[in-house]
């Protein structure tokens, strides 16, 4: 969990390799859709440029679809999704079921300063940041050698937009997920990319799940 720009995606890629599990992205599943021309991908275009969100009944298709996979067997990450309490309350009755959330915590003023220096692998979905995350050659991914893009969305007037939309519809799980009784850690997402991947990785030990 975590406003855009908290570190959600580069730290997911850390947990994903440490716990050998896939990463869900639903924004990166999207982009795949969108990229490929599909209906699913037409349709949330538009919703996705102006920042706002997909239906839960898309999403919770496309995560009931994905899962089916074999790799998800022994769990998977999610990273994005749940985005509403609707998303939470269908993913119980799908029957997923949630050890450990965690929270990125970070002020309003750092996301812009996150955002407009993200650059994305778009293949991959692989996140970096020409100041705090850069790739080991300028504006290139380091697997592929691809060149790097910036998200249509990660313009400041989406972004304030997708945090307004954080704040109204994403927020209030975390008192849902609090109460619920799972273990729920919250992290300072200001602090360094290593820094938060050391932190997580040493909760996620103590987790024992
Ligand atoms: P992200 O890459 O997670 O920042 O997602 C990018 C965009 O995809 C969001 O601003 C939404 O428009 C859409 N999206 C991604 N995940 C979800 C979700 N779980 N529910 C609704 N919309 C989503």
């Amino acid at each position: 969990m975590g406003p855009p720009g908290a570190g959600k995606g580069t730290q997911a890629q850390f947990i994903c390799r440490e716990h050998n599990i896939p990463q869900i992205s639903t924004g990166d599943m999207l982009r795949n859709a969108i990229a490929e021309g599909t209906t699913l991908g037409l349709r949330a275009k538009a919703i996705m440029e102006r920042g706002e969100l997909v239906s839960d009944d898309v999403i919770l298709e496309l995560v009931r679809e994905r899962l089916r996979q074999p790799d998800c067997v022994a769990g998977c990450l999610f990273d994005g999704f749940p985005r509403t309490v609707g998303q939470a309350d269908g993913m119980r009755e799908l029957d997923i079921s949630v050890d450990v959330v965690v929270e990125l915590q970070i002020s309003d003023s750092l996301i812009i300063r996150r955002i407009s220096g993200r650059r994305v692998h778009e293949a991959s979905g692989r996140v970096y940041h020409i100041e705090f995350n850069p790739p080991k050659v300028d504006n290139v991914d380091d697997v592929t050698w691809q060149p790097l893009v910036q998200r249509h969305d990660d313009s400041e007037t989406v972004v304030r937009a997708r945090v307004e939309v954080y704040r109204e519809q994403t927020a209030p799980l975390i008192e849902y997920y609090k109460r619920s009784g799972v273990k729920y850690y919250e992290i300072d997402g200001e602090a360094t990319v290593n820094e938060i991947r050391q932190n997580i990785s040493d909760l996620l030990k103590t987790a024992d799940t």
